[in-house]
């Protein structure tokens, strides 16, 4: 159980959203915990090892790719990042020669990870039920915790939150909570497929595919993050990913491969299929962050809380550094 400290937030959600959240809350000495359910730091910042045999270990960054940054407040942080050696510039020809793209350099989670240093963080630490009363907030997990704090950041996809909200009996005023069930996201089928030999992908690590199913393909060795595996990042479109969320991963692996197989070149020896049901937001909500003061001193943010929608994916990542930077000045008195 926690201690309870003044002025002390929880923070749900572990992803870049409630880590900028807690990072800017530390630097104006505030005190926070986050919980998140996952086993890793990071969120939608995904990172995933499979071990083949001794001497073949694929690494594969199979949520975000790599980010742009057009805001002048993540600028700053980004030129720390860079300075610390925790992300490198990845420009591509592919996508957008004037534009700089950046990405982790260990790996993209290792950009969480970084965040995460020095900070109160539990994971495997799923909040089933949020509850408010004269002392502030306590939030229940799924195995058996309960902590406590002055006030609440939720910063799991908003469909997520919601229902978190309704299992804690909490009522949103009907006109917020009809807005934030109108933001909808775009669901995503990633494979993580460990290669034999070494693909066919540019030398850059990555191609943006026109193809109504595949929407992107990433080998990971070329990118440096795997040195003892062939590891390839195969992301589908939406639509594909919608028509065949309940498809068997077998039938799904077949297809890909199929489609993939002039960047493959080579024989799949492992795999695994991800389903990301909130990839990224479709729609937003229109605000950087929602402050709730009933019940209870409550923020919402994450990536879908931004003015507009990301004018393209590699911009979304920046929508959650802002989200979090927002939500924290809102009562961290920055
Ligand atoms: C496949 C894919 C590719 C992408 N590619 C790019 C890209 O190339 N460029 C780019 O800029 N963006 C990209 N994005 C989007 C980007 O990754 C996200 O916008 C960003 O990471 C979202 O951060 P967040 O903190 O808002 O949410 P998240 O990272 O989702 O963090 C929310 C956290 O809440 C936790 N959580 C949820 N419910 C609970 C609960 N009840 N209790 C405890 N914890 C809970 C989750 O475990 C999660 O860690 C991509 C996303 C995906 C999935």
């Amino acid at each position: 159980m926690n201690q309870k400290q003044k002025n002390n937030f929880l923070i749900i959600g572990g992803g870049i959203c409630g880590l900028i959240a807690a990072n800017v809350l530390k630097n104006n000495g505030i005190k926070s915990t986050i919980l998140d359910k996952g086993r890793g730091i990071g969120g939608r910042l995904a990172t995933r090892r499979i071990r083949h045999s001794e001497e073949t270990i694929g690494v594969f960054d199979y949520g975000m790719q790599f980010f742009a940054v057009e805001d002048a407040t993540v600028q700053k942080w980004l030129a720390q990042w860079l300075a610390e050696g925790v992300v490198t510039e990845y420009s591509h020809q592919d996508i957008d020669p004037e534009t700089s793209y950046y990405r982790g350099v260990e790996s993209n989670r290792s950009l969480g990870q970084y965040l995460a240093k020095d900070l109160d963080i539990n994971l495997q630490t799923r909040a089933i039920n949020i509850k408010s009363s004269d002392s502030g907030w306590t939030v229940a997990t799924e195995n058996g915790q309960s902590f406590q704090g002055d006030r609440l950041i939720l910063t799991a996809p908003i469909p997520q939150f919601l229902t978190l909200l309704e299992n804690s009996g909490i009522a949103l005023p009907s006109l917020i909570k009809s807005r934030l069930e109108q933001v909808v996201y775009h669901p995503r089928i990633t494979i993580l497929a460990l290669l034999e030999e070494l693909s066919l992908i540019p030398a850059s690590g990555w191609l943006k595919l026109d193809d109504s199913c595949l929407a992107s393909i990433a080998c990971n060795h070329k990118k440096g993050i795997s040195p003892q595996g062939f590891a390839v990042t195969i992301h589908s479109t939406p639509e594909f990913s919608h028509d065949h969320w309940q498809t068997d991963d077998g039938i799904i692996a077949e297809k890909l491969f199929n489609l993939a197989s002039t960047w493959l070149g080579s024989k799949v020896i492992n795999y695994q299929v991800h389903r990301w049901r909130y990839s990224h937001p479709k729609t937003v909500y229109g605000e950087s962050f929602l402050a709730l003061d009933n019940p209870g001193s409550l923020i919402l943010a994450g990536d879908a809380f931004s003015l507009t929608p990301a004018p393209n994916l590699h911009l979304t990542l920046e929508k959650a550094i802002l989200s979090g930077i927002k939500a924290a000045e809102y009562y961290g008195g920055v």
